[in-house]
């Protein structure tokens, strides 16, 4: 029996709202705001469905670095994909970012079945959407993480027009870590709070950090617990739907 949470759905029709009340308080600055219309530019019409009227261009872009996982979540296809693993030669990536910045895309969504920490130059490929005027999404498992690579993201370039969200399925250890198929929970939380205090640290103004749940019938019971642990410390608490299973074969 699948059960309806009705707080899934309140949360989700509160989206843009939240989103614009949220984001507000990145504001410190002319770039801060240009970010923050390029944003609703883009949540506006896809929440009142006129996207293709708008956009001659796709505004985002997503780019899966690498289909190689350290993790086996229940919810995703990455193990039963039958696609050829491996990670993105950098000169195709450059190669599509110097594209997409011609044709006006504004946003970089680096994710799909796949983690993308786990490409070596993933560093490089932040910095290079940057240094291109664009800006980025990470969606990250959280475990391959440490402080040089926390420092290389907060050094990249960024600002409150790029956003890091870290997939953390469950509100206890035991839920996370069944979802996830391994024992990863206790250091994705030390990586976000380092993340988080690094941030705080440096003193920028971005990346704006998130945690995103997938609800499923295996943790949809600690929902409300998830939203308490989380608000307050992230910037965004995203409930999602599912795991898209584009490419998933
Ligand atoms: S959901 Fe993300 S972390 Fe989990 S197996 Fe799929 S790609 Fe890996």
């Amino acid at each position: 029996m699948v059960v309806e949470d009705v707080s899934y759905h309140r949360h989700f029709r509160s989206v843009p709202i939240r989103f614009a009340i949220e984001e507000l308080k990145f504001l410190r600055s002319i770039k801060d705001l240009r970010n923050f219309y390029n944003k609703l530019k883009i949540v506006v019409p896809r929440v009142i469905g006129t996207f293709e009227t708008y956009y001659k261009a796709p505004p985002i872009l997503h780019i899966e670095p690498t289909n190689v996982c350290n993790a086996d979540c229940i919810c995703c296809p990455v193990s039963r994909s039958t696609r050829p693993r491996g990670h993105m030669e950098f000169s195709l990536f450059q190669k599509i970012i110097d594209e997409a910045s011609k044709i006006g895309v504004n946003s970089i969504f680096l994710f799909l079945h796949g983690e993308p920490m786990l490409h070596a130059k993933i560093i490089e490929m932040l910095r290079y959407i940057k240094m291109n005027g664009l800006s980025f999404h990470l969606t990250t498992n959280g475990i391959p993480f440490n402080e040089k690579k926390i420092r290389g993201i907060l050094r990249s370039g960024v600002d409150n027009g790029d956003h890091v969200s870290f997939s953390i399925q469950g509100a206890s250890e035991e839920v996370h870590d069944h979802i996830v198929g391994r024992k990863s929970y206790v250091k994705v939380v030390n990586n976000l709070h380092l993340f988080l205090e690094l941030r705080r640290e440096l003193n920028i103004n971005g990346p704006i950090i998130e945690t995103v749940h997938y609800i499923m019938p295996e943790n949809q019971h600690e929902t409300q617990k998830y939203l308490q642990n989380w608000t307050g410390i992230v910037d965004h608490v995203r409930l999602s739907g599912e795991i898209s299973q584009s490419f998933s074969e």
